[in-house]
């Protein structure tokens, strides 16, 4: 017989609320329901072609095969350059490693960080898969409230403070910040750089939405803010969001290159390295230089218009304006109900899946998130057909 046959780390694990909705809404779609998504966190355009080219181009040429662990040299350098020409950071190939996807970068980093019963801090809300990682890694993820001011969420400074302890490693950021939409400031990256060197921690930047920027704001890496900030950050980033490629799989942390060594290491015993000819198409856009996510960007600036001014003509929801990301918090806490309830009650009545604040943290309940990587029209449509449940609340 099999004896405690899944292991603790795994069951300590957090369910995904966005897998439970699309199962639901899968059982609606089955009985030929017409559910319109505002969940995706993915881009809906199609990937480059240059990258398209530039794999058929390596599988004609026989690249198929393994890459060193860390990735090709030269997708290496390309990073390296791009971090330094667009994010100000110094640094050179010896401070990249290529992994499958920023998830995975995440994952090794926290992997070669955490030592059991370490303390790394979240903002609450945040990307929920952090907690996944750092439990995974053998960490506690230790949840710092953000509170919303000037109608954008921050966490303020005595809150990062009072969540420090002597087991503390290391913070995660997320900037652009997923759920919130808000792009970090000077001040704030100032701040926590500043309490990160005081007290001898990493900081674990996640810049997957860097070029998804709306106007009037600026996404700035924290790891350029001084030589001494930049050695104790490991800026995570990928084309998943920048390029439309999130099925491709390719991302890549920097950091010293120290650590990046044992990311390697730990790489090499478990995807063994990303896929050739994909960390072709990387190199060949970054070759290129063109800004493949201008366009897209327009796009979700228009929606994220059209569904602010929407959402905001419903009677008690207020919406934070996003600064970055393809994402619009709402607060719905007039009305009283758990957003869960809420975004059950729009699946079940609207036949539109949205996103409960609460699955990103207790700061985030009373809020749903709503994504714009959708077309205008489904936008309309799921939003009238929202505005006639909420009339009835
Ligand atoms: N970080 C955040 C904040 C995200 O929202 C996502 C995707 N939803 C990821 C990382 C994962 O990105 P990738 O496809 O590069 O693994």
């Amino acid at each position: 017989m099999l004896k405690n046959d899944i292991s603790i780390r795994a069951l300590a694990m957090i369910g995904s609320a966005t897998a439970e909705m699309n199962k639901k809404a899968e059982v609606y779609r089955k009985a030929g329901e017409k559910v319109i998504s505002l969940l995706q966190g993915e881009p809906d355009f199609d990937s480059p072609e240059v990258a398209k080219e530039a794999v058929y181009k390596a599988l004609e040429n026989g690249e198929n095969h393994y890459t060193p662990a860390d990735g090709l040299l030269e997708l290496k350098a390309a990073i390296a350059e791009k971090v330094k020409r667009e994010n100000r950071i110094e640094v050179d190939k010896t401070n990249v490693i290529v992994t499958n996807g920023s998830y995975q970068a995440l994952f090794l980093a926290m992997m070669a960080l955490i030592n059991p019963g370490d303390e790394i801090l979240s903002t609450d809300p945040g990307f929920t898969p952090y907690q996944n990682i750092i439990r995974l890694a053998g960490g506690k993820p230790v949840l710092v409230p953000a509170t919303v001011r000037n109608k954008r969420y921050t966490v303020l400074k005595k809150d990062w403070e009072a969540a420090i302890t002597k087991k503390t490693k290391a913070l995660i950021l997320n900037n652009p910040w997923n759920p919130t939409g808000a792009v970090l400031t000077q001040k704030e990256l100032e701040e926590i750089a500043d309490l990160a060197i005081k007290n001898g921690l990493y900081i674990i930047v996640d810049e997957i939405y860097e070029k998804i920027i709306f106007s009037g704001h600026e996404h700035k890496s924290i790891a350029s803010l001084a030589p001494e900030v930049r050695d104790i950050t490991i800026t995570v980033n990928g084309f998943s969001k920048a390029y439309a490629m999130t099925g491709w799989r390719l991302g890549y942390a920097v950091a010293k290159s120290e650590l990046i060594q044992f990311m390697k290491k730990i790489n090499h015993c478990t995807s063994r390295c990303a896929t050739v000819f994909v960390q072709r198409a990387g190199l060949a856009l970054l070759k290129d230089k063109v800004d493949y996510c201008k366009e897209m960007v327009n796009s979700y600036e228009e929606r994220k218009d059209i569904m602010i001014k929407k959402l905001n003509s419903f009677p008690h929801v207020n919406c934070l304006e996003p600064e970055g990301t393809f994402y619009v918090f709402a607060d719905f806490s007039y009305f009283g109900m758990e957003s869960h309830e809420l975004a059950n009650l729009f699946l079940d009545k609207a036949k539109v899946i949205t996103s409960p604040g609460s699955y990103y943290g207790k700061q985030g309940e009373g809020f749903l998130r709503f994504s714009c990587a959708t077309s205008k029209e489904l936008i309309i449509k799921a939003l009238d057909r929202i505005k006639t449940v909420v009339s009835t609340l």
